[in-house]
């Protein structure tokens, strides 16, 4: 029988400047500050099938379609259309649509990070003076660095201290097509003393993916704040959990709005806990919390592992709070 051997070597170049990012599934991109791509990405793959005694080898370029751009002025924005002139319609953080001519096209992000709140949506804000929307930003930056050491792909959702609609965190989801969205938070509101972390890790009610991620984070994260000399307090029963609407959704908007995407909302230490607040006034607890959040994507990603801290689904009760709507809220410059 004839052998026939057909090496297809593909190489697939990534240019900052084309307009057309580039990779295998999956692909590290390399970011040199919040969400922003640096450098070129090359991966080969290798197809053999039978042949007489020849090799033939072809070399073809694969360019992806961008789905984001990181504007001139580091703000992060989901590609709606391609502009006939070049540049593109984009969605901007108050989830309004706007042209831009020039920026970073980004393709093949594994995990897409949101820092919470921004601008003049503080979050919980702690009696030491520590704002959520900060502190999120913080970790969230942290984090990016765990995971690209480790050539995992990033981008954060929010790259400085400007409002985010939750529709325009969605749509950024759903057009980056993450394998992990993660939201991080801090969370507020009364609470009463307990032995062990009060934290929260909110799934997805109908994604197993995502309930196993939460089940990772929460085990991550309890492991490491429960190391920590600290007076802990919690709100409601800790644990991973879907918190349902009214309707039987999930309640928070990230969860809901990154339908068919991963994703989890994390809430690690409570700043409304004076004790809580004031370790993370230290680079190197939040630090530890970015590491633990890393190891339980890493694990998500790299494992089968189950996770633990799994709750009943709860239906939330109260006023809610009110914020991450599009009224009042003014998009940041983008050129
Ligand atoms: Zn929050």
């Amino acid at each position: 029988m004839r052998r026939r051997v057909l090496i297809l070597i593909v190489a697939f170049v990534a240019s900052s400047c084309s307009g057309l990012l580039a990779r295998e599934s999956p692909v590290p991109i390399t970011t040199g500050g919040p969400g922003v791509a640096t450098s070129q990405q090359t991966t080969t793959s290798t197809i053999e099938t039978t042949s007489s005694s020849s090799t033939t080898s072809t070399t073809t370029t694969v360019p992806e379609e961008p789905v984001a751009v990181v504007s001139p002025t580091g703000v992060v924005v989901p590609i709606l259309d391609a502009l006939p002139t070049g540049g593109w319609v984009v969605g901007t953080p108050c989830a309004n649509t706007a042209s831009l001519d020039r920026g970073m096209p980004l393709a093949g992000i594994q995990v897409l990070i949101d820092p919470g709140h921004g601008g003049d949506e503080t979050g919980a804000v702690a009696s030491n003076g520590l704002r959520e929307s900060d502190l999120n930003l913080d970790v969230a930056e942290r984090l990016q660095r765990f995971l690209e050491f480790r050539g995992v792909s990033t981008l954060l959702t929010r790259t400085s201290d400007y409002r985010m609609a939750i529709a325009a965190r969605g749509e950024l989801a759903q057009r980056v097509a993450p394998d992990v969205f993660i939201s991080i938070h801090h969370n507020g509101g009364p609470t009463t003393p307990t032995d062990e972390p009060g934290t929260l890790v909110f799934h997805q009610v109908s994604s197993f993916d995502s309930r196993r991620l939460a089940g990772l984070v929460y085990e991550e994260l309890v492991s490491t704040l429960s190391s920590l000399d600290v007076s802990f307090a919690a709100g409601s029963p800790p644990g991973a959990v879907a918190m349902l609407n009214d309707s039987g959704l999930d309640y928070y908007g990230v969860l809901r709005r990154t339908d068919g995407v991963t994703s989890v909302l994390s809430e690690s230490f409570f700043l409304s806990n004076a004790s809580e607040a004031a370790v993370l006034e230290s680079g190197y607890i939040r630090e530890q919390e970015a590491l633990a959040l890393g190891r339980a994507i890493l694990r998500f990603l790299e494992t089968d592992d189950i996770g633990s801290g799994y709750l009943e689904a709860r239906t939330f009760e109260g006023p809610g709070s009110g914020t991450g709507g599009v009224a009042g809220c003014v998009d940041p410059e983008l050129v």
